[in-house]
């Protein structure tokens, strides 16, 4: 593993967890390494008849808690190290709820973008032929991440009910609710992280007309800016992977949402509703109360973090803070509500799915919203409150919180002062 390993630097917030809590060292040696990755190759017919071949992996990180759960991502810079990395986050993320799960994920290495519609399907049902001993309803669980969605989540199940030769809608989340999707799994990660701000906005210090800036305009970015302006807080700059647009009074959001349903960049706004152009890397900077990375990894980094002028930042995606620039805000009073925790709705109602298709009994909308706020609240709060305990921020306060759940569930299989009296 090189020095600068994406899962080296997710290890270095295991490592300051560790030192605020009493935990027998067997534990920390588990959790350092990912349980099984396996590797594939997955060779597709494309529409014009040739053959192409894409790699692909699933890791399965630490399943002490339960059955492994994490996203599979289609993305052209996906590598083993990342799918690692957001599977050993994973586990955190699903220990942080208190959700009886493991930490997993998947990715292929492809950019959807330049496949067919057809040859996305392919693709779909061949990374589930390659990994369809890895996963299961009661081993490994996959659900949508970065350029995957609902419809191919539907066509993986299919593809898996035809290999065990029976219908197993529990081995996949975030499928269509016609094939046994749940509910508000659509909007929930924005959702549970609106949640979140809304629960903690006393102690964060977030009043009425927030002005807000979402990085990344996607399933996540998308959701917030909606839930937010509904709430009548201003959305001053969004942008996607082709530029960043900025209005000081607030954008308009529908024309936003418009502009991507018809598969348009937001920088096709600029120039109506007082939408202005705006350097992609310019957001991060944009004068507001509250900042949403909703994009992908690494995006706040020792370069840039000293120009966030945010009070607050909501991880809405993987990873987006560097550990060197979480020193950096820290010391410049930023509070973080970190991915582990802000982003966890969508693991959340993803579970809630699973645990319906096993009951073969669906929950109402308002049902998935009173139970997803409840466990937001109750785990937002808990977090709140080691924070202050301990004098730590948010992450690491997040860390702790998962880590002792982890310790008490990897110690309770016996410790060395168990087996050596
Ligand atoms: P998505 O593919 O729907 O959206 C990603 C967005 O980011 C797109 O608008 C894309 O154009 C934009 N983007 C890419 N590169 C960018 C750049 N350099 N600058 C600005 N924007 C850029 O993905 P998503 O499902 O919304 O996921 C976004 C993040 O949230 C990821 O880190 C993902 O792991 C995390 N996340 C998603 C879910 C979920 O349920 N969707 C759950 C937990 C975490």
């Amino acid at each position: 593993m090189s020095e600068d390993s994406l899962l080296d630097h997710a290890l270095v917030r295991l490592d300051d967890a560790a030192r605020h809590l009493n935990i027998d060292p067997d534990v920390i040696e588990k959790l350092k390494f990912a349980r099984e990755t396996t590797k594939a190759r997955l060779m597709i017919r494309m529409d014009d008849g040739s053959r192409k071949s894409f790699l692909a992996w699933r890791c399965r990180y630490d399943d002490t808690r339960g059955p492994t759960k994490g996203g599979i991502r289609f993305h052209p810079s996906s590598t083993i190290d990342e799918v690692e990395t957001l599977a050993f986050w994973m586990t955190f993320k699903c220990a942080v709820m208190n959700l009886p799960y493991g930490g997993g994920k998947g990715a292929v290495q492809v950019d959807p973008r330049q496949l067919s519609k057809a040859e996305l399907e392919r693709l779909a049902r061949a990374y589930i032929q390659a990994f369809a001993r890895t996963i299961g309803p009661d081993r490994d669980i996959p659900a949508p991440d970065v350029y995957t969605n609902a419809m191919i989540m539907g066509w993986m199940a299919d593809e898996y009910a035809q290999i065990v030769g029976q219908a197993e809608p529990a081995v996949i989340t975030g499928k269509p609710i016609a094939l046994g999707g749940s509910l508000g799994r659509n909007d929930a990660t924005a959702r549970g992280g609106y949640y979140l701000v809304r629960h903690l906005a006393g102690e964060l210090g977030l009043g009425d007309g927030m002005r807000v800036a979402v990085q990344g305009f996607g399933n996540a970015g998308q959701f917030i800016a909606r839930l937010l302006a509904g709430d009548g807080h201003k959305i001053v700059a969004v942008s996607d992977s082709e530029g960043a647009v900025f209005a000081p009074n607030g954008l308009d959001v529908g024309a936003l949402l418009s502009a991507k349903a018809s598969g348009k960049s937001v920088l096709s706004t600029v120039g109506s509703n007082g939408h202005e152009a705006l350097a992609a890397d310019a957001l991060i900077g944009v004068d507001c109360d509250l900042l949403v990375p909703a994009a992908l990894e690494n995006m706040i980094h020792e370069d840039n973090a000293a120009e966030v002028k945010a009070r607050i930042i909501l991880e809405l995606a993987n990873g987006p803070v560097t550990s060197e620039a979480d020193a950096i805000l820290e010391k410049r009073g930023v509070v973080v509500l970190p991915d582990i925790l802000a982003n966890a709705g969508g693991v959340t109602v993803s579970y809630f799915e699973w645990v319906q298709n096993r009951q073969g009994f669906y929950w109402p909308l308002e049902e998935i919203h009173d139970r997803l706020r409840a466990i937001m609240e109750r785990e937002g709060r808990a977090i709140w409150g080691v924070s202050k305990d301990k004098d730590v921020s948010m992450r690491t306060a997040a860390y702790v919180h998962a880590l002792s759940r982890l310790a008490e569930a990897i110690e309770a299989h016996g410790t060395q002062s168990f087996f050596v009296t």
